[in-house]
């Protein structure tokens, strides 16, 4: 299993947030956490990024517990809404920061960033600003960048949220493609449901910090197990 998620709560004050959530992503998956505002999405992803600790659980990495690791241990990819590019450096420079940081040789990491901008299709955009690209071709930096040094596993929180429609769909087919083309374990957060149904292999419906129903975007639109996941699917219009 790439991610296994065990009894785990999170609380703040007396509030569960998460609650007793349990979930098995297996390896090389695209997994959807879907659900409205409040169901305890982000908080669980925090928590398999290492960014929060649960109050009772435990969190497997690639076969190991790594309830109590470190974020930099856990060598997870992270792309958040509003996780800023560095404006002051290029499409290649943004790409190249996290291998410099890890001290990869120079010679490394020049093909590395090329094989990047490939893989996100912004052939021809390394030598822009941020400020010169779109917000769809900023997301796309942004999953380049924590794409660089391989990480086992890829965590998106709402990473297209901020768009419009349009770009939103066009964002949804690199991300399948992507998907198709590294096939990292990934976790994708989104209250779309339209998203969830379009990019994951399953989808985790959440409600009040519970999971509702795992499955296929065919399972829970044709079976939902319960009258939550019924009224929150619907017919997609
Ligand atoms: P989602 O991502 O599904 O919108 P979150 O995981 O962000 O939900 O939040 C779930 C609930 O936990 C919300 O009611 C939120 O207000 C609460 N919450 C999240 N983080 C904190 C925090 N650091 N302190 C207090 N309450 C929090
Ligand atoms: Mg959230």
């Amino acid at each position: 299993m790439g991610i296994v998620v065990e009894n785990v709560t999170r609380q703040f004050g007396s509030f569960l947030a998460v609650d007793n959530v349990s979930l098995e992503i297996p390896t090389g998956s695209l997994v959807a956490l879907l659900g409205p505002s409040g169901s305890g999405k982000s908080t669980l992803l925090r928590m398999i990024a290492g960014l929060e600790v649960p109050n009772s659980g435990h969190i497997w990495l690639i076969g190991e517990d790594a309830t109590y690791k470190s974020v930099q241990e856990r060598q997870i990819g992270f792309v958040f809404q509003h996780y800023a590019l560095f404006k002051h450096l290029t499409v290649r420079q943004n790409i190249a920061f996290p291998l410099e940081i890890r001290k990869f040789a120079k010679n490394r990491i020049k093909p590395r960033v090329e094989e990047l901008l490939d893989l996100v299709r912004l052939q021809g955009f390394g030598d822009r600003y941020p400020s010169q690209l779109s917000g769809g071709q900023r997301q796309r930096v942004a999953l380049a960048r924590a794409l660089a040094v391989q990480p086992r596993i890829l965590l998106l929180d709402e990473p297209f949220g901020a768009l419009d429609a349009k770009v939103r769909k066009e964002l949804r087919a690199s991300l399948r493609k992507l998907h198709e083309d590294v096939h990292v374990t990934t976790v994708l957060v989104t209250h779309d449901q339209e998203e969830a149904m379009e990019v994951a292999d399953q989808i985790v419906v959440m409600n009040q910090g519970r999971v509702e129903q795992v499955g296929t975007s065919a399972e829970i639109y044709d079976q939902p197990a319960t009258p939550f996941v019924m009224s929150f699917i619907g017919p997609v219009n």
